[in-house]
């Protein structure tokens, strides 16, 4: 069990305990284990958590784009090894812009779910929100339409997930509906940030392998 000091106001940007990579602990809103020993299931973001940020207002529009980020397959694999069921919810509103097509979606999705299963790792579903913003849709984050969505189909008691984003809409979409969020800082959201972040992730972790040593600790 890894030395957790509890930090309400400010992330400490440490080293806490050894070989965790844990940067922060903001608000210790519950318990680190989780509820459901037998069946933990944990949520993540695509873009800047699985692979590369493509930028602010940008999207990953081809095949070519989608580039994993270091160690990410090596986390997911992890992960599954350790017994997790994986879910993904990304915003995908490029689709409903027409700056990319549903296909195009589907090919990298294809792709992504290929590599991480040559790399030893098994993602439940994937699960995306292609409407534009506009529409007002119940699924486009930091609405928690897609959670609801994987727990209603897969029996899920969503309190008892973690999500895994680099931003503060999946902070926010993980609240939501009770779950804890862990921000990852390889996305778009950066520690120096910090004093604007409008919502307090439960955990910060460099990227997603260090998160998944700390899940599967
Ligand atoms: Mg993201
Ligand atoms: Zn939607």
């Amino acid at each position: 069990m890894p030395n957790l000091k509890k930090c309400n106001a400010k992330i400490r940007a440490t080293k806490v305990g050894s070989g965790t990579e844990l940067i922060g602990r903001v608000s210790p809103r519950d318990t680190l284990s989780f509820g459901s020993v037998s069946d933990p299931t944990v949520f993540l973001d695509r873009d800047g958590v699985i692979n590369r940020y493509p930028g602010d207002r940008l999207y990953v529009t081809s095949l070519k784009k989608f580039r994993f980020l270091p160690r990410a397959k090596k986390a997911i694999a992890l992960l599954s090894k350790a017994g997790f069921r994986i879910f993904v919810a990304s915003n995908q509103a490029g689709v409903g812009k027409g700056t990319y097509s549903q296909r195009t979606l589907d090919a990298i999705t294809a792709k992504m779910l290929k590599d991480i299963e040559q790399a030893g790792g098994e993602i439940t579903k994937v699960y995306y929100c292609t409407h534009r913003k506009e529409l007002g849709c119940s699924c486009r984050k930091p609405k928690p339409g897609l959670l609801k969505k994987a727990g209603r189909e897969f029996k899920v008691n969503l309190k008892k997930t973690y999500f895994l984003g680099d931003t503060m809409r999946d902070v926010l979409t993980a609240h939501a509906v009770g779950a804890k969020s862990i921000l990852i800082l390889c996305g778009k959201e950066k520690l120096s940030n910090q004093r604007n972040w409008e919502a307090k992730p439960d955990f910060v972790f460099k990227d997603l392998l260090a998160a998944a040593k700390f899940l599967t600790r």
